[in-house]
């Protein structure tokens, strides 16, 4: 590991649901959640704070089920707590790899993890714990991704790091188009205007009106997330436009 001094004292982690699933296609596999825990550790000994917004795309999203005749709201609240589930998996494979850690949730779950407050949440960051943010936004009809970028502006993490399955954001799908250019950087009009899908507009439109950077980059590239926090430009950044 490069031996320069983090370029970030503390990030925000955005992981899908699907991220927890390995190659399954439902459920968790206890090696994808090793495996991120193997990432983060060499951030965390760094001495960067590390929060963390968990999806739950890999047991229950609201939408589809909403598509096939559910409630909305309903189905929102059952992805809800697919979250809180995926946070405390991801939890107990964390304390098991020494690496401290607690749940804080948006939705009161009082059984099962700490209620999300920010001063709280702030502590354990501040004492190196990783803060795994469950429930979302604590509301139906917003997704993981806007919850990711309220938390990290609401920490005050310096880069929003999003996970996704390729190496960045592409102008087309790069699994199926050998042609498809990554992009280095885009700024979040762009991204809107291109409707690159990086992640849903709400949460674009949140980033922008707080100039939060996001780093979009894959996760299974390993040591991507030691090297992005140590300043290397992997992925694709979307930020405002440089001056
Ligand atoms: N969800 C919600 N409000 C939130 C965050 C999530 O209602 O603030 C619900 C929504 O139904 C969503 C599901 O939780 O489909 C799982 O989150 P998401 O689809 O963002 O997970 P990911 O795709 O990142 O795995």
């Amino acid at each position: 590991m490069a031996a320069s001094p983090p370029a970030y004292t503390r990030i925000l982690l955005k992981l899908s649901g699907e991220a927890l699933a390995g190659g399954r296609p439902h459920g968790f596999e206890r090696a994808a959640m090793q495996a991120v825990a193997d990432e983060l550790k060499p951030v965390l000994e760094a001495g960067v704070q590390v929060g963390l917004v968990v999806g739950g795309g890999n047991l229950f999203r609201g939408l589809p089920a909403a598509a096939e005749g559910a409630d909305r709201a309903t189905a929102d609240y059952i992805g809800m707590l697919a979250t809180v589930m995926n946070a405390l998996a991801l939890h107990e494979v964390l304390q098991a790899s020494g690496i401290p850690a607690r749940v804080m949730s948006a939705l009161p779950v009082t059984g099962v993890a700490e209620a999300y407050v920010r001063v709280k949440a702030l502590r354990h960051l501040e004492v190196g714990r990783v803060v795994l943010c469950a429930g979302g936004i604590g509301n139906p009809y917003f997704t993981t991704d806007t919850a990711a970028c309220l938390r990290a502006i609401d920490i005050g993490a310096g880069l929003l790091l999003k996970s996704t399955k390729v190496d960045g954001v592409y102008d087309a799908d790069p699994l199926r188009n050998p042609h498809a250019r990554r992009y280095e950087r885009l700024d979040y009009d762009e991204v809107l205007a291109r409707q690159l899908g990086v992640m849903d507009a709400t949460a674009v439109a949140l980033a922008r009106e707080h100039a939060l950077p996001v780093r979009v980059f894959d996760m299974n590239s390993r040591g991507a997330l030691a090297r992005i926090v140590h300043g290397e430009p992997i992925g694709t950044l979307m930020a405002p436009t440089e001056a």
